[in-house]
C-alpha cells in the first residue's frame, strides 16, 4: 500500500535529494501506515503526530534551500519508551511512569534531532526493559508482524515490529541482556547493540547500568551504519561513555570480508535448540565462506554460567535502580496514605508489575548482608569468566557467527514460567556481560514463514566490522528485504 513507508532510510534520503519525494509526504505516509497497521499490531505506546508534521515541514524547507543536514534529515523514525523525550511523555512501560513527561532530550534523541530526523512516536516496551515479549509492558502486548498470535520479542518488541511493519524507517531500542538482538530476530529486522560505553545512556531510563546500551534496529546494513554514526561517541553527560573515536560506518561497508576469520562457537548449538534455527544458521555461514571469510571453531566454556550470572546482576543493580520510583521524585504518587513510609509502599504496589516486583526481589535478596557475597560476588566472579572466553577466542578470530536465540517467535502466553522466558536469551546475554558489540540480522525463515535471526558478535568498539560482514551477507542474500503479509 505505501510506498515511500516502505524504503530504506538511505533509499528515502536519496529521493529527497533528487527532490522526488518531501519529508512531509513520507511522514504522511508513515503516519497513514500506523493508522491502518498499528491497531493490529499495537507498536506505539504514543503517536506524536503534530510535532512530527511540524518538524517535516522545517525539513522541507531546508532541502528546499539546499541546505539538507546529512543522511537523516527528514528520516522518520520512533523510540522505545525507555528514553526521556522533552515534553513527550516517557513511560517506560510503567503505571508508575505513566504520566511523566521528561524535561530533557536523552543524548541520543538530541542528537537525532540535530541530524534532522523526525519522531513519530514512542513505543511499546517490557515494563523498565525486563522481558523478551512485551507481554510484561503495563499497557498491551506488541504482536508479531509476521504472525499476529505470536510475540515480537522484547523488551523492544514495539521497536522491532515498527520497523518490521513499516511503521518506521529507524528506531532505537536498548539491549542488556539481548533486548535489542532477540527482538530483531523475532521480527526479522536488523538489531544492534554496541560495545559497552559506545553511545551515551544519558537520558535513558535505567535497568542494569552495567550492561544497558542504546542500538539502532534497521531494515539494512546501511541504515544501522547511518543511526549508529548519529548516536555514538563520548558525551559528557555520561562518564561511562567511552572517549574512542567512531570511525565512518558508512564508508567501510564495501570492503568486504574476504579473508576474516570467523569463530563458530560450539556452545551456541545446544540440544533442545530449533533445528530449523541450526540449519538456517549453518546455511549462513557456508555463504559467509563463500564470501570469503574463513571459520573455526572457537570454545566459549562458561557460557553456560551467564544466565544464573544475569539474573543476579541485573536484579541487583535494578533494586538500586528503582529505588528511585518513591512517590516523590517521579510519576505515581498513591494518595490517601498514612505516612511515609505507607505512602512509599502503596505507590510501589500500584505502580510496579509482577515482573518489576519479582526483580526488585530478587536484586534486594542477592544484594542483603549476609548474602551479598554468595550471590553477587560469584556472579561478577563469573562475569570476568565469561568476558575471559570471547577475549581468548578474539585472539584467534575476527568476529564470532552464532545463532541469536535457540528458537523462533513462541506465541502469546505460551512463555508463562519466568524461567521459561529468562532461557530467551542465552545466546545474547554472554554479550552484554562481556560488554561487547552484537548484531541480529535476519538469516533465513522457518517453513511456516518465521524470520530466523543470526548473530555476529565482535571484539569491544569493532562495530565497523559487524556492520561490514553483515553489509556483505545482504549483498549475496534476500531475506532482509522480504516483507510481512499485512494486509
Ligand atoms: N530478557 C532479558 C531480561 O528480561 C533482557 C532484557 C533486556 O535486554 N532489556 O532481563
Amino acid at each position: 500500500m505505501s510506498t515511500l513507508a516502505s524504503l530504506t532510510a538511505h533509499e528515502l534520503a536519496g529521493r529527497y535529494r533528487r527532490g522526488e519525494a518531501t519529508p512531509t509526504a513520507a511522514v504522511t505516509d508513515y503516519l497513514a501506515r500506523i493508522d491502518a497497521l498499528d491497531p493490529q499490531v499495537r507498536a506505539f505506546l504514543t503517536v506524536t503526530r503534530e510535532e512530527a508534521l511540524r518538524a517535516a515541514a522545517e525539513a522541507d524547507a531546508r532541502f528546499r534551500a539546499g541546505t539538507p543536514r546529512g543522511p537523516l534529515d527528514g528520516v522518520p523514525i520512533a523510540l522505545k519508551d525507555v528514553l526521556c523525550t522533552r515534553g513527550i511523555r516517557s513511560t517506560c512501560g510503567s503505571k508508575i511512569l505513566d504520566r511523566f513527561v521528561p524535561p530533557y532530550d536523552a543524548t541520543v534523541v538530541a542528537r537525532l534531532f540535530a541530524a534532522g530526523a523526525i519522531l513519530l512516536g514512542k513505543l511499546n516496551m517490557d515494563e523498565f526493559a525486563m522481558g523478551s515479549s512485551t507481554e510484561h509492558s503495563a499497557y498491551f502486548t506488541t504482536r508479531n508482524p509476521w504472525d499476529l498470535a505470536r510475540v515480537p520479542g522484547g523488551s523492544s518488541g514495539g521497536a522491532s515490529a515498527a520497523v518490521a511493519a513499516d511503521m518506521a524507517a529507524l528506531t532505537l531500542g536498548t539491549d542488556t541482556g539481548g533486548s535489542i538482538r532477540q527482538p530483531a530476530a523475532f521480527s526479522g529486522v536488523l538489531g544492534m547493540k554496541p560495545t559497552y560505553g559506545r553511545v551515551s545512556r544519558y537520558g535513558l531510563i535505567a535497568f542494569a547500568s552495567s550492561l544497558d546500551q542504546i542500538g539502532p534496529f534497521a531494515k539494512d546494513a546501511l541504515d544501522a551504519a547511518l543511526m549508529l554514526q548519529a548516536i555514538a561517541g563520548v558525551d559528557p553527560m555520561d562518564s561511562t561513555s567511552v572517549d574512542v573515536p567512531v570511525p565512518d560506518y558508512a564508508a567501510s561497508l564495501r570492503e568486504g570480508i574476504d579473508g576474516l576469520r570467523l569463530g563458530v562457537p560450539a556452545e551456541y548449538f545446544i540440544d533442545g535448540m530449533d533445528p530449523e534455527v541450526e540449519q538456517a544458521v549453518r546455511t549462513a555461514i557456508g555463504a559467509l565462506e563463500k564470501l570469503g571469510a574463513r571459520t573455526e571453531p572457537v570454545s566459549l566454556p562458561h557460557t553456560e554460567y551467564g544466565l544464573a550470572a544475569y539474573y543476579v546482576i541485573a536484579p541487583a543493580e535494578a533494586s538500586s535502580n528503582l529505588a528511585r520510583y518513591d512517590g516523590v521524585k517521579y510519576g505515581l504518587r498513591v494518595p490517601g496514605a498514612r505516612d511515609v513510609i505507607d505512602m512509599y509502599s502503596k505507590t510501589r504496589a500500584a505502580g510496579f508489575g509482577t515482573e518489576v516486583k519479582r526483580r526488585v526481589m530478587l536484586g534486594t535478596y542477592a544484594l542483603s548482608a549476609g548474602y551479598y557475597d554468595a550471590y553477587y560476588g560469584q556472579a561478577l566472579k563469573v562475569r570476568t569468566l565469561v568476558r575471559r572466553d570471547f577475549q581468548q577466542a578474539f585472539e584467534r578470530v575476527d568476529l564470532i557467527v552464532a545463532p541469536t536465540t535457540p528458537g523462533v517467535a513462541f506465541k502469546m502466553g505460551e512463555k508463562e514460567d519466568p524461567i521459561q522466558m529468562y532461557l530467551n536469551d542465552i545466546f545474547t546475554i554472554p554479550v552484554n556481560l562481556a560488554g561487547l558489540p552484537g548484531l541480529s540480522i535476519p538469516g533465513g525463515f522457518t517453513q511456516t514463514g518465521l524470520p530466523i535471526g543470526l548473530q555476529l558478535i565482535g571484539r569491544a568498539f569493532d562495530e565497523a566490522l559487524l556492520l561490514r560482514a553483515a553489509y556483505a551477507y545482504q549483498q549475496v542474500t534476500t531475506w532482509h528485504s522480504r516483507k510481512p503479509p499485512l494486509a
